[in-house]
């Protein structure tokens, strides 16, 4: 494990325990001071949780780097709603990152339909090394993970650091209910993936995504697998 020189693990551990009773608003300001244009903001465009993240970090800093991992195979609605909302934040640096591989070249490469054979694979052509890409050079990512979402995110940390990709990684909303998150979407007008109106609850890939589920059960489907691999 490297952490760095500001934060030892006594510090984060510190950090978390101040954290589970302060405000998401909080959390995302103390991000934004310790860190400046050293944090990076993950965003889908699909659920609720990234986009009242948005809402937070662009009353405090428009200009923070906000990434976006377009597989290629998006919904409309997702492409529109990151269009949308950029304009609405006045989010001035969001910036898409793409696979290395287009559709022809992954087909060619491993065969057609890989996400049906072999999502794993699928998903760290298409997600995993773009993330890396996007994170290469800084050293903290706020992302949108909830601890009500998922067995598997029970009780993912509000501040850690992350070996995988060798920055801190911070999940302001953490300790927040999906009602809460709602309540904070309805009160501030935040934008939405308007597929979250058709009965999507996570949205990802059109390709690997059914509505009607609850929490993460309507990605991969018929698969044992409800993470890209860019959060475990
Ligand atoms: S979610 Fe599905 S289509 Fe998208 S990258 Fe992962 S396996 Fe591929």
């Amino acid at each position: 494990m490297s952490l760095t020189a500001a934060l030892d693990e006594a510090a984060i551990a510190a950090l978390n325990q101040r954290f589970e009773v302060a405000s998401p608003e909080e959390i995302v300001l103390w991000a934004v001071e310790e860190f400046g244009d050293g944090l990076s903001v993950g965003a889908s465009f699909g659920g609720p949780t990234g986009m009242a993240i948005l809402h937070m970090a662009a009353a405090l800093k428009p200009n923070v780097h906000v990434f976006v991992l377009d597989t290629d195979y998006l919904f409309e609605e997702t492409q529109e709603t990151r269009k949308r909302a950029t304009s609405v934040l006045g989010l001035t640096n969001v910036q898409v990152y793409k696979s290395k591989l287009s559709h022809e070249e992954q087909s060619a490469e491993y065969g057609a339909a890989l996400w049906m054979r072999d999502p794993d694979l699928c998903c760290d052509v298409r997600k995993v090394e773009p993330n890396h890409r996007a994170l290469e050079s800084k050293s903290a990512w706020i992302a949108g993970l909830r601890r009500d979402q998922s067995d598997g995110r029970s009780d993912v940390p509000i501040v850690g650091w992350n070996d995988r990709f060798g920055l801190i990684k911070i999940n302001p909303l953490a300790c927040w209910t999906e009602k809460q998150t709602w309540d904070y979407i309805v009160k501030h007008d935040v934008p939405y993936n308007p597929l979250l109106d058709q009965g999507f609850v996570s949205i990802g890939c059109y390709n690997c995504t059914v509505p009607g589920k609850q929490g993460r059960q309507g990605r991969w489907e018929g698969f044992e697998k409800d993470e890209c691999g860019l959060h475990t």
